[in-house]
């Protein structure tokens, strides 16, 4: 009798496990890693242990550049689930950069999605082109790629000064198409929908991958874009789940970017014609309030009518930190890293201000700009 109930009790918990693990994928199918995760943690914390809870929380730590994390537990949950998690650890050594241990286990997967993610991180979009790698980037391109790497470490060196960086080994991949046809093909190819005609770059960040239309010398605006969108990147191995219209903002303030006489780049310049266009924006639709704006979500911030003037305000209200407030930026840069929510980070910062103080200030700081 005892034995049965114990075969009994056994079998509810493995079936909990199993209802927990739906659940945590089903989290991370919907684009909420941090979900998933808090699924996996509580139903481990009871049974540590399970591979299929292990698995799932490892790919959302992917999903949120938490490479280490995540390599821990698909490691241990290959040993009882050998090729099922094969896929999701060669996008692990792709996403670190290390493409022979990426290869090896690709032959063992059957998942044709990671896959294909794999062979572009490894291979790149463009036939036959050999990438040129620093620790932090690999970037494919016919021509200019050794400028383009040369760039994204000046930017990087800016990125880390702004927002202090913990260790990370994401590798960021990086695509220049000389052409704009290749750029929308490959858009096409990967599933990214360019939102305009004029778009010159996006950024995959769970993937870690970028690509830019360089056109035939990186400058302007496609160096602006190889800033902007390196600029994503760097956060998301950082700290996953940035408020857009923070993200978004400060790539902005950063894809103001010059290149000067001696090579240098300097950055925060707001006479590019993409921000002179932002000025206007900002003069023709009313700004959100600082107290609303800081609220607005990944969905309200793409939604339409108001995507062109959120962005606009998000270039500006980001100089207006770096200008007015720096501490504020890094006290909640601090508390994202640290892996609050952006609720949490928000509230510990931004609703600590005196509201009407800081609405003042801003709409000063924008009549100047
Ligand atoms: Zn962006």
């Amino acid at each position: 009798m005892a034995l049965l109930v114990l075969f009994a009790f056994a079998t509810a918990a493995l079936a909990e496990d199993g209802v927990a693990a739906a659940r945590a994928r089903a989290a991370l199918e919907r684009g909420t890693p941090r979900e998933a995760i808090a699924i996996a943690d509580s139903a481990l914390a009871s049974n540590g242990g399970d591979p299929e809870l292990l698995a799932v929380r490892g790919e959302a730590r992917l999903r949120m550049g938490r490479t280490a994390e995540a390599r821990a537990d698909l490691e241990s949950a290959a040993r009882k689930l050998g090729r099922k998690v094969a896929g999701a650890r060669a996008r692990l050594e792709a996403i670190e950069g290390n493409d022979d241990d990426a290869r090896k286990l690709l032959a063992d997967t059957k998942d044709n999605g990671d896959r294909a993610v794999v062979l572009l991180l490894v291979d790149g979009p463009l036939e036959d082109v050999q990438p040129v790698r620093s620790e932090r980037y690999v970037v494919f391109g016919e021509q200019g790629a050794q400028v383009a790497l040369d760039d994204l470490e000046r930017s990087r060196r800016a990125y880390e000064e702004l927002l202090p960086p913990r260790p990370s080994k994401l590798v960021a991949h990086v695509y220049l198409f000389p052409s704009k046809a290749d750029f929308t093909e490959f858009a096409g190819m990967v599933h990214e929908e360019v939102e305009s005609d004029d778009a010159e770059g996006f950024s995959r960040d769970g993937e870690a991958f970028m690509a830019v239309h360089s056109g035939a010398k990186l400058q302007g605006e496609s160096l602006g874009a190889l800033v902007h969108e390196a600029f994503h990147l760097y956060v998301h191995a950082q700290a996953h789940g940035l408020p857009v219209w923070l993200d978004e903002g400060l790539a902005e303030y950063f894809g103001g970017v010059r290149l000067e006489k001696a090579g240098d780049l300097t950055f925060g310049h707001t006479s590019e014609p993409r921000h002179v266009e932002f000025r206007k924006i900002l003069r023709f639709m009313k700004p959100l309030s600082v107290a609303a704006f800081v609220r607005l979500d990944e969905k309200a911030f793409h939604a339409e009518p108001r995507l062109g003037v959120n962005y606009a305000q998000a270039w500006a209200f980001a100089h207006f930190l770096l200008a007015k407030r720096p501490a504020l930026l890094r006290e909640h840069w601090k508390l994202m890293q640290e892996g609050r929510t952006p609720d949490e980070a928000r509230v510990a910062t931004f609703d600590r201000e005196d509201a009407a103080v800081l609405q003042k200030e801003w709409e000063e700081f924008l009549a100047g700009l």
